[in-house]
């Protein structure tokens, strides 16, 4: 059912609601104060990034003077064109779906000042909130590229490009259970989405190819053979 009816629904926001209430009905607990999620226009986007209605790029104040340089703090190996941003009077700046521009410039919960952040990204996170009505806090998004060399060489098992470093990746805490939060990603986000499993957080990541879920630590077998089943059953690979 899922695969012969992705794509429809995938472009149907309310009909991707309804279906994602079926199947998480019983899993929920009680809803917060999250808002019913609208119908999005499907403007600003490629054929394999996720569509978001928000500005790309988003509306904050853009570093100025900021080493940004190949090998330097706040180089982008990735090159995605998604600029750093000046955050240090703008970390409460709503960004939709009950999130702010500091949300997504934390290190372990650690406040950096600046960073770069892809409305993809929010999209993403912010279906999720609506969809699932379950509690997210970022614990890490937007990692420099200095910082990310750090806990690579530390072996804290960071990719050497990784997607923190473009603003399109985010290590979220959530009490969901991985089939609820793995089945909420790929529909909301799309097929397109890298997925994380440890047992502190999950990663999200927002890209332009699909990958399959992966682990941090082999005690999350059972968990990421879970959200491996989910992308099979929403993806159809
Ligand atoms: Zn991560």
């Amino acid at each position: 059912m899922f695969v012969r009816h992705r794509a429809r629904t995938l472009q149907n926001p309310l009909l991707l609601s309804s279906l994602l209430g079926v199947l998480l009905a019983g899993c929920t607990t009680t809803p917060t104060q999250m808002p019913v999620p609208q119908p999005m226009p499907r403007t600003s986007t490629t054929a394999t990034e996720l569509p978001t209605s928000l500005p790309l790029p988003l509306p904050l104040p853009k570093a100025l003077g900021q080493p940004e340089g190949p090998g330097e703090t706040y180089f982008d190996p990735n090159r995605t064109g998604v600029p750093l941003f000046d955050l240090r009077a703008h970390a409460k700046q709503p960004l939709g779906g009950g999130l702010v521009a500091g949300d997504f410039a934390r290190n372990n919960n650690a406040l950096v000042p600046y960073a770069r952040i892809d409305a993809r990204l929010v999209e993403c996170l912010a279906r999720i909130r609506a969809t699932t009505r379950r509690k997210m806090t970022v614990l890490s998004g937007y990692r420099s590229f200095r910082h990310n060399e750090a806990i690579r060489r530390a072996g804290e098992g960071a990719a050497k490009s990784s997607f923190h470093i473009s603003g399109k990746a985010a290590d979220v805490v959530s009490m969901m259970p991985v089939e609820q939060f793995a089945i909420a990603t790929y529909l909301e986000c799309g097929c397109n989405t890298g997925l994380g499993i440890s047992p502190r957080f999950y990663h999200i990541d927002v890209r332009t190819y699909p990958v399959t879920p992966w682990g941090y630590g082999r005690s999350q077998a059972s968990r990421l053979a879970i959200a491996r089943r989910v992308q099979r059953n929403v993806c159809g690979n």
